[in-house]
């Protein structure tokens, strides 16, 4: 006899559970989905535990007879495809007939479901059937998926936390919402709702019950067509961006996909609009002849392969790119701006008698000029030779090699930070006389071996990160100051999920997050050292920081704080200061731990010693 065999049908099930169920996301996703090709307007989904307990969905969709129920759990049982011809026309979502038999072989399930003219109440127990009778008349089917994994211990050991499950769920669902817009979504978890959309097909509803009505309003629609394609959607004006692309949602055809290319040209239609790194909330739809998207590639079918990409790319971008310009107006950075002074208090300037020793003056006039006329006696060059700019020409200009720039741009901050903080600085900080200002930007200060040009927004910088660094450290119950009027957060779901995982850490920096109806927050009070006027935006930013990273390590937390906070109301540059301001700035600067380099860690002072300035000058070789 051959070993070849038929494999086992409840065997090839559990195989393909392995596929197809990886997490009680994909169950969602697969039930979810058999509920909207059902043609249901309305789907809630219950789950306890992140769904490892429980997962129910119930729809108020077509339904099954008795027979389809029964057959529904056979592999490969699909109503949606009859011939091959099908498979490259593919409309409804689910298509491959497994999943109903995947997960029932690795669950224990209930199916109650009725057409209108018979009711079926099925129990399945790992793929078999226990029960069988009939169920009520409800047109819609109700099916509960408990004990997920209950006979494949392997898998169930690799689920993450609750929350890490959950969020999956949530992204799924939310995405599902965005897809139907027509279809009133429902997710509850042990009995809270995280979602709910009305069905009522308006998009921006949908995109308010997600990120919030606050962001909703921040954004704007915009549709085109190509010969192939038509595109429509909303994106977010510049002004509200997200760390992460996962805010940028793709749909072909009502089917979510990720497509690189084409959240490339999303990101290109801002070109300049958004920060390095930051992307837009985004939803796009796609749509065009289904020859025209393949969808088979892979089971989770996630990814897409387009035909003609050239020229839907090309339409995304311009479509996009359009609709920002038109609407463009000024980002709201006016209360960054506030710190700048207005340039009526910038005439009250403090400028150095230019004290001027007309002998040695001329002494340098006269050098360089005997410089020059040799050259040109030479006929080495007709060219003068350049006579070193010092701020300006940075080519020949090397900075004194005590101070080191560290090329630290491109690290996170909180890494940076990290460097500085072990760095052993205790290098002495020069005894330094105010000589005056250059630009609104630079200090001028000598010493007996020459001058320091010091950088006084990133000095500032370094003396108030020092300062923040100090009051993050130990948030103390007794400097806490009440707003007049409360701030308001508004979060999707899944973040206030993440916020809430970490009050703790957002407290021990001094951000106290009162829960405020399903995914909002409002702060009644904060530290009062907290920078004033700049205090919403702050927390905006630890909660920023706290969302992108998803896993906030106090420590880390507290040095990306003072380090934010040591940004706001610094001097910026072009802001005259007093020969006073300049002194004590100097003093603060020679007390602070490093005052070296600015928490960016750029260099705060350079340091020109007399010999390198005599050597410019050519008065020493
Ligand atoms: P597929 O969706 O790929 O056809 P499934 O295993 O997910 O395969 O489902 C098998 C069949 O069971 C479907 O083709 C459909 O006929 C039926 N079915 C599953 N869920 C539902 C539902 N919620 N309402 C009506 N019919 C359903
Ligand atoms: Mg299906």
């Amino acid at each position: 006899m051959g070993n070849i065999q038929i494999m086992d049908e409840w065997l090839s099930n559990k195989i393909a559970a392995g596929e197809v169920v990886e997490r009680p996301a994909s169950v969602v996703k697969e039930l979810v989905e058999n509920a909207i090709d059902a043609g249901s307007t309305s789907i809630d989904v219950f789950l306890l535990e992140a769904g490892l307990t429980s997962i129910q969905v119930i729809d108020n969709g077509g339904g099954m007879d008795e027979e389809d129920a029964l057959m529904s759990f056979s592999r490969h049982a699909t109503s949606k495809i009859h011939q091959e011809h099908d498979l490259f026309r593919i409309r409804t979502l689910g298509f491959r007939g497994e999943a109903l038999a995947s997960i029932a072989s690795v669950s224990k399930m209930t199916l109650i479901t009725s057409n209108g003219e018979s009711g079926t109440h099925l129990e399945l127990e790992g793929g078999h059937i226990l029960t069988h009778k009939p169920g009520p008349l409800r047109k819609g089917t109700d099916l509960t998926v408990s004990q997920l994994f209950f006979n494949t211990p392997a898998r169930l050991k690799y689920m993450k936390t609750i929350q890490t499950e959950l969020g999956h769920t949530i992204d799924l669902m939310n995405r599902l919402a965005l897809s139907n817009p027509q279809i009133a979504f429902r997710l509850l978890h042990n009995g809270q709702q995280l979602l709910q959309t009305n069905g009522r097909g308006d998009v921006q509803q949908v995109l308010a019950a997600i990120y919030g009505i606050h962001n909703a309003k921040k954004m704007v629609s915009f549709q085109g067509e190509s010969h192939d394609y038509r595109i429509f959607g909303f994106v977010t004006l510049p002004e509200v961006t997200r760390a992460s692309k996962n805010y940028m949602s793709l749909f072909v055809n009502g089917r979510w996909v990720k497509h690189y290319l084409v959240q490339k040209a999303i990101v290109d239609a801002y070109h300049t609009y958004l920060p390095i790194e930051r992307f837009p909330i985004v939803v796009l739809y796609i749509e065009g002849d289904p020859y025209l998207t393949d969808v088979n590639v892979h089971p989770a079918k996630h990814q897409i392969r387009l035909s003609k990409e050239p020229e839907l790319l090309k339409l995304i971008e311009e479509t996009i790119r359009e609709k920002i310009r038109s609407v463009i107006r000024v980002p709201q950075m006016e209360k960054k701006e506030k710190s700048v002074k207005p340039v009526t208090e910038q005439l009250n300037i403090w400028k150095p008698a230019p004290k001027i020793d007309v002998e040695k003056m001329n002494a340098i006039v006269e050098k360089l000029y005997d410089v020059q006329t040799i050259q040109e006696n030479n006929q080495q060059s007709v060219e003068p030779e350049p006579i070193p700019d010092v701020v300006g020409d940075k080519d020949n200009w090397q900075p004194a090699p005590q101070i080191e720039t560290n090329e630290v741009e491109e690290v996170s901050i909180v890494e940076q930070q990290e460097v500085l903080e072990d760095e052993p600085t205790k290098e002495p900080f020069p005894e330094l006389e105010v000589v005056g200002q250059i630009h609104g930007t630079y200090i001028v200060a000598q010493m007996e071996d020459g001058f320091y040009l010091i950088d006084q927004h990133a000095a500032q910088e370094r003396i108030k990160y020092e300062f923040f660094r100090e009051k993050v450290g130990q948030v103390n119950p007794h400097e806490r100051q009440a707003l007049l009027l409360p701030l308001t957060f508004h979060y999707a779901a899944d973040e206030a999920l993440i916020l809430r995982e970490h009050k703790q850490e957002l407290e021990a920096v001094g951000v106290f997050l009162e829960e405020f109806g399903q995914s909002s927050f409002v702060v009644r009070e904060h530290p009062s050292w907290f920078p004033q006027g700049e205090e919403q935006e702050i927390i905006e930013d630890l909660i920023e920081q706290v969302l992108t990273t998803k896993k906030a390590d106090v420590k880390k937390l507290r040095e990306a704080a003072a380090i934010m906070m040591s940004c706001k109301k610094s001097i910026k540059a072009n802001h005259f200061l007093t020969k006073e301001q300049m002194e004590t700035l100097l003093r603060d600067l020679r007390n602070a731990d490093n005052p070296f380099t600015c928490p960016h860690g750029r260099p705060v002072l350079i340091h020109f010693t007399s010999y390198e300035v005599e050597k410019m000058f050519k008065r020493v070789m």
